[in-house]
């Protein structure tokens, strides 16, 4: 405005200093504003106008320039704006006239080559030719600076509407062989600025290979002109110089950009591991994945040769930035799907089979009575009798015998009653050996559990992963086998299991491998890892987040693109490979010893690189080939003190919390025998980038161009003849639950009910248990069993997602809790019937899968309409849920742990209509919709109490991708209105008392405690006789309910700020006032 109005140069140009300062500050995004507001005209049209006076004025130009300059490369029509406007013109005129004048000559050239990409640094050069004296004639082109005698300005207006004008000019500076002209001019500038005076005009130069290599033929003839080695050795030598900075990374971008697209080193993306399908889905990514012809390269596109080029966006920024918008476009906006479904599509006739799982809504416990008086408790834990020696801790014999005596009559059963638990388990005899041996379908024999032939040893301890000797000091060919079968001769040494029984009161390493033996997995994995085998006492000491250390990543890209530039220095040499049958051992003492075969592993190939460099590829889901992020594998064969580089090179993220401080778990065996079995984070150098390996579109939803990223992490080893364990996240596996389950049992004392049933079985033949825990009755009297039957149901469930291992850890805290012997625990029991599905997708977990299960799909997309055969487990927790709400049943809380990979903190998800409304800005019928606020109190108590749980993270919005999810399915359609999603960080807390520390499994469990306790007060808040004891939060629900009118009466209180409002509250409950 004001620039229209005022005639007066210094106030023109006061506005206009201050404009340069915002917009050079602000970045990229006041630019942006700054454009949509029209500012690229105001600007010409002051140029344009400023040119009538004569002379013009310098200041102005030169402040109009500059401020051109900034504008122009975020304005897309800024060609055309300035042709039409007739500023060009000006601004070549201009130059011509102030040849000698640098200080204006050089934000004139930047507005020309906003116009015409390709050219400036030509016209630069013509232009310095006394900076630039040792440039050959032949490039000192004579450079009309008439722009209607330049081609691609008078071809302007008929170019096909299709092709941005910059591509049309990388073409035509391909064609005329400008590539290598470039980076001839390049180098000569690097090598005669020494002083770095001319940086900007350096970056131009590269500005404009970084436009010509935008395409395909731009990025082959930098190619063919070395352009790699050129820009490679020329940001080597700038590295140590600071300010050349903007130089680096732009080489650095061109480069990465230009290195040649890799196939993964793989034969198909299809996971190695096979599991045929009852029946294939009809359509979706299976049934894709089913019809695909047999020998079709999968790794790569056919497609691959077209010039879509991805606008390279790796500011953190804007990747948020994507996701917000992703967030509001998928918010729900069809209101009846936001209201309850009111057909129950399922008969009642049909529901009634799940009775059987509600056995306490009918108990009478007559019968029980003498029993459940008489009932032991039992402190001591179960034990498992095998046939080598016992670790010390345990007594020996008579009470083994017992035990065993009374497991063998009974067989497990899905109704066996509280009172007598079904072991898990079939009872084992004397065995000859526990080595895991399978029969040919994979399931575990144990009535034919023989010696190994070929063994001189009858008698083989599991078969525990790595192979080498596990002890300090131990030969390094003596195996742990070797070393186990000694002891069972009375010699030599003894394995030194680490004593956790006080610290780990659920784990057993016995009952673990027990446990393995029952677990049915697709590559039929008879070895046990060693951090599952002795467990994990969570360290003492605190764990940081990461500083992020500056140039990290570019470091690492720039060893990636020496792969290119030094060939010699690369093995290549493939270490470990489950695409070939007999997966190679290499034992050579150079390279490390890879392997992940054993449960909820997951690495498929190993390739070292370089000396101590080694590209790992992970396996796809399994029935699936993509879903790349969970990892675990174990190493050995280490140098100590040697700097090992590991490369994860097919993530598909891209973003990962590994940029933002989280490091990798590591356990080292010779640590756990020394006392110390645990995982710690570790690693140096991380971060998480875009590599050179092409992604096939197949696998990336049909989007083409695509690449994967880099996950990379270095590592120093300390021990000799160690062999350590890589992990994404706290390993949880499937048969950990089920030893945890079994000590949970023990710990059940006469007060507390407890029942362990077998939902159903999995497609791979596993089952899914589900717990009932609550309070026995105080007597069998009717009132008593009333009031049994009639408390409250909280449904809980996790690890649906089988890499989200943080989950089971939180669920583990719950579990504890609820068996414990605190008095919360006890109230909590009295207070409500809990319903729980502790590994909603345990064929997943077996199996080392991130996502899915092994119908190749996402468990929790399955909720709408889950299929009785592909997803049995969501099929069957569903028909739960139909059968307590069709007997009025339905649960108070229900609630599935996740883990959340680019959040920090603990936070939940929940769904409420009007703030789903308030989203969407429909401020239609929102007044009129009565929803009651009770949905915020759980997440507003676990705030106050918990302290890795933030408030502000959590959302009550119902997104349409969410809509087939737990969560929604609960809400919508079972009608419970407190139905969550709790999300707990895969990295750490950024707030709270755990502010800047990683997160471990002590906070997880504790997460999971906390959730009891804040069920407790729920309880309390949610109980009509007691409200009245909570007088002060009445001051608070009367301070809801003016909010509440206000919304009504007025358009003054935006919704967020309503939302901002209720996140402030302390108060948490809400009455009905309808
Ligand atoms: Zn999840």
């Amino acid at each position: 405005m004001l620039f229209c109005n005022t005639q007066d140069l210094q106030t023109v140009l006061n506005i206009l200093y201050i404009l340069n300062e915002l917009l050079t500050v602000g970045g990229g995004r006041r630019v942006g504003v700054f454009v949509s507001k029209g500012g690229t005209g105001i600007l010409l049209q002051l140029v344009l106008s400023g040119s009538k006076e004569s002379p013009p004025s310098e200041e102005l130009m030169l402040q109009l320039h500059s401020l051109l300059a900034k504008v122009g490369p975020k304005d897309r029509k800024f060609g055309v704006k300035a042709r039409l406007n007739g500023a060009l013109n000006v601004t070549v005129n201009l130059l011509k006239q102030n040849l000698q004048n640098h200080k204006l000559l050089l934000p004139c050239l930047q507005v020309l080559r906003c116009v015409l990409p390709s050219l400036p640094p030509l016209l630069a050069c013509s232009l310095f030719p006394s900076l630039h004296p040792s440039l050959p004639l032949s490039i000192t082109l004579p450079i009309p600076l008439s722009p209607s005698s330049h081609p691609s300005l008078t071809l302007h207006p008929s170019i096909q509407p299709s092709l941005p004008p910059s591509e049309t000019n990388a073409r035509r500076a391909v064609d005329r062989a400008h590539v290598p002209v470039l980076l001839y001019i390049y180098q000569d500038w690097h090598r005669n600025d020494t002083r770095h005076r001319h940086m900007l005009i350096r970056k131009g130069v590269l500005g404009c290979l970084k436009n010509i290599t935008n395409i395909k033929l731009g990025r082959k003839a930098f190619i063919d002109a070395d352009g790699m080695r050129i820009l490679y050795n020329t940001s080597t030598e700038c590295l140590p110089v600071r300010t050349l900075d903007p130089l680096i990374n732009t080489s650095s971008l061109i480069m990465r950009k230009c290195f040649p697209k890799n196939r993964l080193p793989l034969p198909t993306i299809k996971s190695v591991f096979h599991h045929q399908l009852p029946h294939v889905p009809a359509g979706g990514p299976v049934a894709q994945l089913y019809n695909q012809p047999l020998g079709v390269d999968d790794v790569v596109d056919e497609s691959d040769d077209n010039d879509d080029v991805e606008t390279e966006n790796d500011t953190e920024n804007e990747e948020e930035d994507k996701d917000h918008h992703a967030r509001n476009d998928d918010i729900e906006t069809d209101i009846n799907k936001l209201r309850p479904k009111e057909t129950h599509s399922r008969p009642f006739e049909e529901l009634k089979i799940y009775e059987r799982f509600f056995l306490e809504l009918s108990e009478d416990f007559q019968v029980m009575q003498d029993t459940l008086l008489s009932a032991p408790k039992s402190q001591r834990p179960i034990i498992v009798p095998t046939a080598q020696a016992l670790p010390p801790k345990y007594p020996t014999a008579t009470p083994l015998q017992e035990e065993c005596q009374l497991a063998k009559g009974e067989q497990p059963h899905p109704e066996a009653s509280p009172l007598a638990p079904a072991p898990t388990l079939a009872p084992v005899h004397t065995l000859d050996t526990i080595n895991i041996i399978k029969d040919q379908d994979g399931c575990c024999d144990h009535s034919q559990i023989r010696p190994q032939p070929g063994l001189e040893h009858n008698r083989q301890p599991p078969l525990l992963a790595g192979g080498v000797a596990a002890r300090q000091g131990g030969g390094a060919e003596e195996t742990l086998a070797e070393e186990w079968a000694e002891e069972e001769g009375g010699e030599g040494a003894v394995l030194e299991v680490p004593d956790t029984a006080l610290l780990l009161p659920l784990h057993d390493p016995d009952l673990y491998v027990e446990m393995v033996k029952s677990t049915r997995s697709v590559p039929q994995y008879s070895e046990v890892a060693y951090p599952d085998y002795f467990g994990h006492v969570a360290p003492t000491f605190r764990e940081h987040i990461l500083e992020r250390v500056y140039g990290v990543q570019r470091t690492k890209i720039f060893q990636d693109i020496e792969r290119l530039i030094h060939p010699n220095d690369i093995l290549d040499k493939v270490v470990y490979d489950l695409d070939i049958q007999s997966c190679p051992v290499i034992d050579d003492g150079e390279s490390l010893k890879f392997n992940s075969q054993f449960e909820s592993g997951n690495l498929r190939k190993a390739i070292q690189v370089r000396k101590f460099e080694y590209d790992l590829v992970l396996n796809s889901d399994i029935n699936s080939n993509h879903y790349h992020q969970w990892f675990y594998f174990e190493v050995s064969g280490m140098r100590v003190g040697a700097p090992y580089r590991f490369n994860i090179i097919n993530c598909e993220k891209s973003n990962s919390q590994f940029n933002y401080g989280m490091q990798v778990l590591m356990y080292s065996v010779q640590e756990a025998i020394s006392g110390r079995p645990r995982w710690v984070r570790t690693g140096t150098d991380i971060c998480y980038y875009k590599n050179h390996f092409s992604r096939s579109s197949i696998a990336a939803g049909g989007q083409k161009g695509k690449s994967y990223y880099t996950m990379t992490f270095s590592m120093t080893f300390n021990h000799k003849d160690d062999v350590c364990y890589f992990a994404y996240h706290y390993p949880y596996t499937y048969s950990t639950l089920k030893m945890h389950l079994q000590k949970l049992e023990a710990l059940r004392t006469p007060q507390i009910y407890m029942r362990q049933d077998v939902l159903c079985e999995t497609l791979g033949g596993n089952s899914c248990p589900l717990l009932t825990i609550t309070a026995m009755p105080e007597s069998t009297s009717n009132d008593q069993i009333c009031q049994f039957r009639n408390r409250p149901l909280v449904f809980l469930s996790a690890r649906v997602h089988p890499g989200e291992t943080n989950a089971s850890w939180v669920m583990k805290g719950t579990l504890e809790f609820l068996m414990g012997s605190s008095p919360l625990a006890h109230s909590l029991r009295e207070a409500y019937i809990f319903k729980i599905v502790p590994m909603l997708n345990p064929d997943g977990v077996v199996n080392g899968n991130h996502r899915c299960s092994l119908s190749g799909e996402d468990l929790n997309r399955q909720w709408q309409s889950p299929s009785p055969e592909l997803h049995p487990t969501i099929y069957h927790t569903k028909s739960l849920l139909q059968y307590l709400a069709a007997i009025q049943r339905a649960p108070l809380v229900f609630c599935d742990y996740h883990g959340h990979s680019r959040k920090k903190n603990v936070f939940m998800y929940g769904c409420s209509l009007k703030e789903t409304v308030w989203q969407t800005n429909i401020s239609a019928a929102s007044c009129e919709l009565h929803e009651d606020l009770g949905y915020r109190t759980l997440p507003k108590i676990l705030s106050q109490t918990a302290p890795a749980f933030s408030m502000a993270s959590c959302s009550f919005v119902v997104e349409r991708s969410k809509e087939a999810t737990a969560r929604v399915v609960v809400w919508r359609e079972i009608g419970v209105q407190r139905s969550y999603t709790m999300e707990s960080t895969l990295c750490g807390c950024d707030q709270g008392k755990y502010k800047g520390l990683q997160i471990g499994t002590r906070e997880l469990e504790e997460m999971g405690a906390q959730f009891c306790v804040a069920l407790l007060r729920l309880k309390r808040l949610t109980s009509p006789l007691e409200l009245r004891n909570h007088a002060h939060l009445l001051d608070v629900e009367s301070d809801l309910i003016e909010t509440r009118c206000k919304v009504t009466r007025s358009d003054t209180c935006t919704h967020q700020e309503i939302i901002d409002r209720l996140n402030r509250n302390t108060y948490t409950h809400w009455l009905a006032v309808n």
